[in-house]
């Protein structure tokens, strides 16, 4: 019998461009795992909170993050996150972590550290992956055989989050600034602003959530019959 081959699907973004839900909802289509890859920062973040670590001692940040017990799955159905034996699906989501996400994710050993679990993840996973976060299409999986940046107008990506999160973080201005900051932080290490060659732009400002996963699915279909020569 012919093997489908594997499919591996990058997909980049900066907060609230809906890069979450629409990557889940492009692997349940495709019928593949999904890594959350920003789960993963936050989780070390969280770890590294619990543990009273200055954000300002990468030493001690990337020593604490590299014997941390991380525990992830890339099951669609459910997220599975956990630290030991604690699950920090919650507090990960928290504005604490959210807080102090980009310092931890800037520090080169967190990173080398948990690329090298995300490239595991997905060169293990059977039928294939989707992986989003902001460095899959660059660094993480730039093989990857399709590979897409997510984006929106900042007003639009505000607008999204502030229906997300609004009762956590009190008004929506504090919130537009608190995420502003954090994707000029996390801009320092990576650009994921611009499309870098052979990543396909999709601007979802204008789309409704059917319409971007139809978008990414389109993009996807093309981008692997060129790939693979139809
Ligand atoms: O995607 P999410 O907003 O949950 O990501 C949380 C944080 O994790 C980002 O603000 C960024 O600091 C970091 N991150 C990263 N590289 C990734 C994914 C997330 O640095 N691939």
């Amino acid at each position: 019998m012919h093997e489908k081959p594997k499919l591996t699907i990058a997909i980049d973004g900066p907060s609230g461009s809906g890069k979450s839900s629409v990557s889940k909802e492009v692997a349940r289509h495709f019928g593949l795992a999904y890594l959350d890859t920003g789960a993963m920062y936050r989780a070390a973040t969280w770890y590294v909170l619990e543990r009273g670590i200055d954000l300002a001692d990468a030493e001690a940040i990337s020593q604490a993050v590299v014997e941390m017990p991380l525990v992830f799955g890339t099951n669609i159905k459910e997220e599975e996150i956990l630290i030991g034996s604690t699950d920090v699906r919650e507090q990960i989501r928290s504005e604490r972590v959210s807080a102090a996400v980009s310092a931890v994710a800037s520090v080169p050993a967190v990173r080398e550290h948990l690329i090298g679990l995300q490239r595991w993840a997905i060169g293990h996973a059977v039928n294939g992956i989707v992986a989003e976060g902001r460095d899959i299409t660059t660094v993480v999986a730039p093989d990857a055989d399709a590979r897409i940046l997510l984006t929106a107008s900042e007003e639009v990506r505000m607008a999204r989050r502030g229906l997300e999160n609004t009762e956590k973080s009190g008004s929506v201005g504090d919130l537009t600034q608190q995420i502003s900051e954090r994707d000029a932080k996390d801009l320092k290490v990576n650009n994921f602003m611009q499309a870098a060659a052979g990543v396909e732009l999709i601007d979802s400002s204008e789309l409704d959530f059917n319409a971007t996963v139809s978008a990414v699915i389109n993009a996807v279909n093309a981008q692997v019959k060129a790939k693979r020569g139809g």
